[in-house]
C-alpha cells in the first residue's frame, strides 16, 4: 500500500498573528527554511508527496515554490491568506484560490489540480465550497475530516477517495483525511496536533490500521519541525487575550522536538506518494482527462 504525503505550507508567525494577535503582516522566511528542511529529509528517504500552498507564501518566496516542482513533489493550493472558507463568500473564497494557483503555475509551469482547504473548512455549511472549485477546475479536494469534531468535520462523510456529484451538476474527486474507528467513533490520527502530542506508535498503528483499507493521508506543517521559540509581540493585547494567546503558543510549540524522529520513523517504514498519484490509482483516472468532462459539465450547466 502506498499512502499520500500532504504538507500544508503555511509559516506559523504570520498566520498566529493573524488569527491569535490580529495582526497583519507577511509570512516569514521561517517557511523558507522548515520547508527546505523536509524536503531534505524527504529526499533522504526517497519520498514524494504534495505540497498545498498558500498563495502569499508563492508570491513571497516563488524560489521555494521552484525547489519543491524541481524535487519532484506535487504542488497544490492552500487558500491565499489562510482563511478558512466558512469566513469568505464565495467570490471571495474563488478569487483566493484561483489567484493564488496563477501564481503557483507562473512559477512551475504545470498545472495544479489539488486543493485542501485552510483548517479543513469544508464541512456542511461550506459545501458550496466544492461547487466553487469544480466550476473554478480543481480535479481534486483533500479537505473534508469525516469526524464530529470542536472546529472542523464533517460527521459521516465518505472515508474514500471518491467522485463526488454536486447539486449543479458538476464534479469533483474528494480525498478525505484518515480517521481510525476506536470503540464506535472515528477519530483523527494520521498527522498535525495527532502526529505531534501523541507517542509516534500511535501515528505508525493508525496508518497501518487505515492502510489494510485504503491509503492513509498523512498532513503535516513545515513549521512542526521547527525549535526556535518566536518570541510573541503582546503589546497591544489586554492582560486576558496576552495570557490565552500565551497559552496557546506554548500549546504550539510543545513536543515540537519529537516531530522529526517520529516522521523519520514514519517514511522508514511506510512508501508514500503525490495525492495526485493516490487519487488516480484509486479511481482508475487520469486527473487530466477529468477536467474534459467537467467542463463540459460546466457547460451545461451555464
Ligand atoms: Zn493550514
Amino acid at each position: 500500500m502506498i499512502h499520500a504525503l500532504t504538507i500544508d505550507v503555511e509559516d506559523y508567525h504570520n498566520i498566529f498573528a493573524r488569527d491569535r494577535l490580529k495582526r497583519e503582516g507577511p509570512p516569514t522566511d521561517a517557511v523558507v527554511r522548515n520547508t527546505q528542511r523536509l524536503l531534505s529529509l524527504f529526499d533522504e528517504f526517497g519520498a514524494r508527496g504534495t505540497f498545498f500552498v498558500l498563495g502569499e507564501v508563492a508570491r513571497d518566496y516563488p524560489k521555494l515554490i521552484r525547489e519543491i516542482a524541481s524535487a519532484g513533489h506535487e504542488l497544490g493550493i492552500h487558500g491565499f491568506y489562510h482563511r478558512q472558507v466558512f469566513k469568505l463568500t464565495p467570490e471571495d473564497f474563488r478569487r483566493e484560490v484561483c489567484d493564488a494557483r496563477t501564481i503557483v503555475e507562473d512559477i512551475v509551469g504545470v498545472p495544479v489540480h489539488g486543493h485542501r482547504a485552510p483548517a479543513f473548512s469544508i464541512m456542511p455549511a461550506t459545501r458550496w465550497g466544492l461547487e466553487v472549485l469544480a466550476d473554478a477546475g480543481f480535479r481534486y479536494d483533500s479537505s473534508v475530516f469525516p469526524i464530529s469534531g470542536r472546529r472542523y468535520g464533517w460527521p459521516d462523510f465518505r472515508s474514500d477517495i471518491h467522485i463526488m456529484e454536486l447539486p449543479g451538476g458538476r464534479r469533483i474527486v474528494e480525498a478525505p483525511l484518515s480517521t481510525v474507528s476506536v470503540l464506535g467513533r472515528r477519530l483523527p490520527a494520521c498527522g498535525g496536533g495527532y502526529l505531534r502530542h501523541f507517542p509516534g506508535g500511535v501515528t505508525r498503528w493508525a496508518m497501518r490500521k487505515v492502510g489494510h483499507e485504503r491509503p492513509a493521508i498523512l498532513y503535516m506543517h513545515p513549521y512542526e519541525i521547527e525549535q526556535d521559540d518566536a518570541p510573541l509581540d503582546l503589546a497591544r493585547l489586554s492582560p486576558a487575550e496576552a495570557r490565552a494567546v500565551t497559552r496557546f503558543h506554548r500549546l504550539q510549540l510543545r513536543n515540537r522536538r519529537t516531530v522529526e524522529p517520529k516522521l523519520r520513523a514514519l517514511l522508514a517504514e511506510f512508501r508514500f506518494a503525490p495525492m495526485r498519484d493516490i487519487v488516480e490509482s484509486a479511481l482508475g483516472i487520469r486527473l487530466a482527462d477529468f477536467a474534459g468532462s467537467e467542463s463540459n459539465l460546466r457547460r451545461s450547466a451555464v
